[in-house]
């Protein structure tokens, strides 16, 4: 992309995916007081009764299967892009974990539990200086 044209571009929230990178992975963590799997890593009430003194990363795939889904009719609040109608889902990774989060695109039909989506990079909003701010998105393969 020509640099003159580049848009900046800076997640909404640090800390949910790798940032900056091509391939997008969300971080989630591992509790190694109990041993629960939790996204976002800085989520604190990971399981009942846990002082959660020691987490550390757990990077997802960059793929994870559908196990649930819904379409969205109205528009998110604003600042952000009104994207509607879109589907939401409920998508598992392979490390035993599931994210919900927006499948990008338009093609309903296609939608599908047991369907594999990758996780990609989606704008949320876009500020007064044209800055996109980032969210993680699935798109559907
Ligand atoms: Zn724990």
């Amino acid at each position: 992309m020509d640099v003159a044209t580049e848009k900046k571009q800076i997640p909404e929230i640090k800390g949910l995916f790798t940032w900056p990178s091509d391939e997008l992975h969300l971080i989630a963590g591992t509790c190694k007081t109990c041993g629960s799997r939790f996204f976002p890593r800085f989520y604190s009430q990971h399981a009942p009764g846990c002082k959660k003194r020691d987490v550390v990363d757990l990077i997802l795939s960059n793929k994870g299967v559908i196990k649930s889904y819904t379409i969205q009719r109205y528009a998110p609040p604003t600042p952000c892009v009104d994207l509607s109608p879109y589907a939401i889902g409920l998508v598992e990774f392979p490390e035993g974990i599931q994210v919900p989060g927006i499948i990008m695109g338009k093609d309903f039909d296609k939608l599908g539990i047991g369907k594999k989506v990758e996780v990609v990079k989606g704008t949320l909003l876009v500020d007064q200086e044209g800055t996109e701010h980032l969210t993680w998105m699935y798109k559907l393969l």
